[in-house]
């Protein structure tokens, strides 16, 4: 460090009225603050909307005739870096619960038996549905995730999943006679046919085979 820099700087003169208001020039903050629009709304009454892209709760989706986007593969649990998800999948069967099968839940192999989210866990990042191959898992923007429990706060499949949209029927029923898995990724399916109505009306929906089981994480 140089001599120069050393030596002390000396203090330019405020002024008279620099020197007048400078015990209070703090408060001028305060009061300019007073008449900006206010900010603050008195929730829970009133409820501000969120940002469009908020991350909110998730939302287990269905494809167009009810059956779930979910095929079970877990990339969701092992892109979550707080370890939130936990997933369980199964074989799809597509014999009827009276003969002895489970019924189908998603189109393809597969579906996601179990899945619960753990709130106490969270940090909604959004890392899960970017893992996610299907569009499957999204976000909401729901907020309101506070309860009296933490139990309540690990939600299960039946509470993430999408309701029953126009159109749609509850699984378990077979995928649109002719379609291939694939075909609902390019768009083909639009509804549901009234095979799969009179399959639902003949067989009566049921929930899939330990839905809420599994070990919470
Ligand atoms: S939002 Fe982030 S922390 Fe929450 S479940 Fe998804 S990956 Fe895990
Ligand atoms: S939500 Fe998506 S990533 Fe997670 S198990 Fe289901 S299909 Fe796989």
């Amino acid at each position: 460090m140089s001599e120069q820099s050393k030596e002390p700087q000396e203090e330019k003169p405020r002024g008279f009225f620099a020197d007048l208001f400078a015990p209070v020039a703090g408060f001028g903050v305060s009061f300019k603050t007073q008449f900006r629009k206010v900010a603050t709304v008195e929730y829970p009454e009133v409820k501000a909307p969120t940002a469009p892209r908020y991350h909110g709760r998730h939302q287990l989706n269905r494809h167009p005739d009810g059956l779930e986007k979910c095929v079970g593969c877990e990339l969701c649990a092992w892109a979550c870096p707080a370890d939130a998800i936990f997933v369980e999948g199964a074989d799809n069967d597509d014999r009827p619960t009276a003969q002895g099968g489970t019924g189908r839940f998603s189109p393809g192999e597969r579906y996601g038996r179990v899945y619960q989210i753990n709130y106490l866990r969270c940090i909604f990042c959004g890392l899960c549905i970017e893992a996610c191959p299907t569009r499957a898992l999204t976000m909401t923007n729901f907020y309101e995730l506070a309860d009296h429990t933490r139990a309540d706060l690990i939600f299960e499949k039946r509470q993430l999943l999408a309701p029953l949209g126009e159109g749609m029927v509850q699984p378990p029923h077979p995928m649109v006679d002719g379609m291939e898995e694939r075909d609902y990724y390019l768009g083909k399916v639009a509804e549901a046919t009234v095979e799969q109505r009179q399959y639902v009306e003949s067989h009566g929906p049921h929930d899939a085979p330990d839905a809420e089981g599994g070990e919470s994480k």
